[in-house]
């Protein structure tokens, strides 16, 4: 499938600049961390975190600490920028969101007001990062679910808050471009995960809070682990690496422009598995306890991949176990550091 990847026809200059927003946090870290590998010589990574609480600081690279709910630090942003990646969000796993939905909703705050500076900046290209919680909930009542195509938005039943919050602000983007011809991107992520991203502290998501459960159950030598829900929710998973090339790609497929795609893995893994996985790699074997009142998410949910294959004819394909070993070494190294009583970033906020 990777091997008929269209190539990227960038209609950008080595030293245009490209503006990523949320590049204190894991994908925008990771995205910075991409451009600046493939030689454009013009970056500004932009979070309201402090620089020292940056997953990934990158040497070369213009670093502003601005607050993008706020117009004026957006208009700050995107001054004179050729592209704008927005990843900037208050988000987390699903222990985050379903408690903090006032938190995900203000997200709007940072998506109005960066679309509109984007705009007023004359920028080529917008990029959104969406999600896969926009889908239909009804839709996601099964482990055993059917892959979710774009169109399965609508009718719309997103998840509360987070999900309701993307949905609209795809929308402000699909207007931008209808009303204002402002070229917007969006990509619906599905559970992305790899080194560099949140894995303690209550903002993780399950990968790296498995990894961490199980690193710690091996160190601690309690022997047991913890699982929120029965085990057997599905999802799929997309590796960093697979999210920052796909990015690049439906930025610059003028086929893309104002329609959302599924960014996501159609590799579907229960909790279950993805326990077995990580206890394989830490070569180690816990009892599992299940805590059912913990958050869970929907039943199931995996990604139809027909429309990014047809578009682009490439789709995410590092498989699970290949991308959790390497989150699971990093995570491990992490777990070490801080016990050694280095400075780690865990939770950045
Ligand atoms: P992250 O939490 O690691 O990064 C988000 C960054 O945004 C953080 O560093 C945070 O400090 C910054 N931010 C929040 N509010 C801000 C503000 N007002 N001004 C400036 N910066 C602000 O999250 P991530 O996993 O890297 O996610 C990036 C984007 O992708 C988000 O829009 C998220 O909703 C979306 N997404 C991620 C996933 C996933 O699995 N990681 C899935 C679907 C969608």
């Amino acid at each position: 499938m990777n091997n008929s990847a269209k190539s990227i026809n960038r209609d950008l200059k080595q030293d245009d600049l490209i503006v990523i927003t949320g590049a204190g946090g894991f994908i925008g870290g990771s995205l910075t961390r991409y451009f600046y590998d493939l030689g454009f010589t013009h970056i500004r990574a932009v979070d309201k975190k402090p620089l020292r609480n940056w997953y990934q600081r990158i040497p070369g690279v213009e670093n502003l600490c601005l607050d993008l709910s706020e117009s004026d630090a957006c208009m700050r942003a995107v001054e004179n920028a050729v592209e704008v990646y927005n990843l900037a969000a208050d988000m987390g796993g699903m222990g985050f969101i379903e408690r903090f939905r006032v938190e995900c909703m203000r997200s709007s705050l940072i998506n109005i007001h960066m679309l509109e500076a984007a705009y007023q900046a004359g920028v080529n290209r917008y990029f959104f990062s969406s999600s896969a919680c926009v889908y239909n909930t009804l839709l996601q009542q099964d482990p055993k679910v059917r892959a979710l195509k774009e169109s399965d938005a609508y009718p719309a039943m997103a998840e509360r808050g987070y999900g309701w919050e993307k949905l609209i602000s795809e929308m402000f983007c699909q207007e931008y471009w209808a009303e204002r011809h402002m070229k917007t991107f969006i990509a619906r992520f599905h559970n992305v995960y790899g080194p560099n991203g949140t894995w303690d502290g209550g903002r993780e998501k399950a990968p790296a809070a498995i990894c961490r459960k199980v690193i710690q159950a091996k160190e601690t030598g309690s022997n047991e682990i913890l699982i929120w829900g029965d085990g057997s929710q599905t999802r799929s998973f997309t590796y960093i690496d697979d999210c920052v090339r796909g990015i690049d790609m439906i930025v610059h497929c003028d086929e893309l422009i104002a329609t959302p795609i599924n960014l996501g893995s159609s590799e579907l893994i229960s909790v279950e598995e993805l326990v077995s996985l990580a206890e394989g790699i830490g070569n180690v074997k816990l009892t599992h306890k299940y805590d059912l009142d913990a958050p869970r998410g929907v039943a199931g949910r995996n990604s139809d991949n027909s429309f990014i294959k047809q578009v682009l004819g490439w789709e995410p394909a590092t498989l699970f176990k290949e991308g959790l070993t390497k989150t699971y070494a990093w995570i491990e190294q992490q777990y070490y550091k801080r016990k050694a009583g280095m400075r780690v970033v865990e939770d950045a906020w």
